[in-house]
């Protein structure tokens, strides 16, 4: 299986992506959606299709990138019907199977640290997303949102501390950097609910924790239960200027037809060498020639307009140029894909 573990530093969430190596067909677990672009940009890149967007709960602390997700792809937005959320397709309750491809995940019923919480397990026992029932070392407050010590203790007990030892455990939030445990290690050495821990040493633990509220809560839930749908219903803006897509390694990028197409309207900056501006790839008409090592000491000389894109053979050294050109505070800018070398081969 395709499995890709990414983290929203703001909220300190894991999302999930899923997919079966052959068909392609993928998931998404508890995407967030300040981090939509990085995402997308990743299911696209993977060429991926993604089928389901789920939530293992409505979280406190960050909006689901949910809707935005079914907006960009038309996957079917997955999350328990308890918190009569609005937008979604799939209501995941216990033993539900979602398929994708040759791959599987069973929905687990695992409530406590809200009422809706799921776990989800995929088919061979090996892999379990925990949400925020089960943690590396820790379990999910219970002090809001109908949670409740007593029933996540049996939740875990019965529902996840059931399955093999070796079953990787993947949680939705971490906070010290750790990344996964297993069953079994869990079963072992949680400070709440391993070893020999009962009901009331859990209870006790959970009923003391006093944690202050999630800054983001007044914000998140209501959103949540929106599956994450804008004012409006409307994507935020992106780039008015042209069909600009931020690429998974972080680089808004247009692709050359556009560039061919709308050729007056942009300033084009050449970052390669004056050697290789006047070599055989040839350069485009009126493209301003600044190489790369001068465009820190120049950038200024760079007329802002109209928006640049910028150009070198394959489009490497004219990314790091966008980025410089972005921290000098160039707005509207974005790096031609694949440079003269794909210019060429499109007989552009
Ligand atoms: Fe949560």
């Amino acid at each position: 299986m395709l499995f890709r573990q990414l983290f929203d530093a703001a909220s300190s969430t894991y999302t999930y992506l899923l997919g079966d190596a052959a068909t392609r067909e993928a998931v998404l677990v508890d995407s967030v959606f300040e981090q939509h672009a990085r995402d997308a940009a990743l299911v696209r890149e993977l060429g991926l299709t993604l089928r389901f967007a789920l939530d293992t709960h409505c979280h406190a602390d960050h909006v689901t990138g949910a809707w935005l997700m079914r907006a960009a792809f038309g996957c079917q937005i997955g999350l328990s019907p308890l918190y009569g959320a609005t937008n979604v397709d799939l209501p995941l309750t216990q033993g539900v199977i979602l398929r994708f491809g040759a791959e599987a995940l069973e929905v687990r019923a695992t409530p406590g640290h809200t009422d809706g919480c799921v776990s989800l397990v995929s088919a061979d026992h090996r892999l379990v997303f925990t949400g925020d029932a089960l943690l590396v070392r820790g379990a999910g407050r219970t002090d809001f949102q109908h949670g409740s010590a007593q029933r996540l203790f049996q939740s875990i007990r019965a529902q996840l501390f059931s399955l093999p030892d070796a079953c990787a455990v993947y949680p939705a939030h971490d906070y010290l950097g750790r990344t996964a445990s297993t069953i079994g290690e869990e079963r072992r050495l949680n400070p709440r609910i391993g070893g020999d821990a009962r009901e009331e040493d859990f209870v006790g633990y959970m009923h003391n924790l006093g944690l202050p509220h999630p800054k983001q809560m007044a914000v998140a839930v209501p959103a949540n239960l929106t599956s994450g749908e804008p004012a409006g219903g409307r994507a935020p803006t992106a780039p008015d200027w042209g069909p600009v897509a931020l690429t998974y390694a972080g680089q808004p990028e247009l692709a050359p037809d556009w560039v061919a197409a709308h050729r007056a309207e942009v300033h084009v900056l050449d970052v390669r060498d004056a050697s290789e501006f006047d070599g055989e790839l040839g350069h485009l008409p009126d493209a301003q020639l600044l190489p790369l090592g001068e465009l820190r000491a120049r950038v200024g000389d760079v007329p802002t307009v109209r928006p640049v894109v910028v150009v070198c053979q394959t489009g490497k050294r004219s990314a790091l140029a966008t980025q410089l050109l972005i921290a000098a505070g160039v707005t509207r800018v974005a790096n031609l894909a694949g440079g003269m070398v794909a210019w060429r081969e499109l007989g552009l």
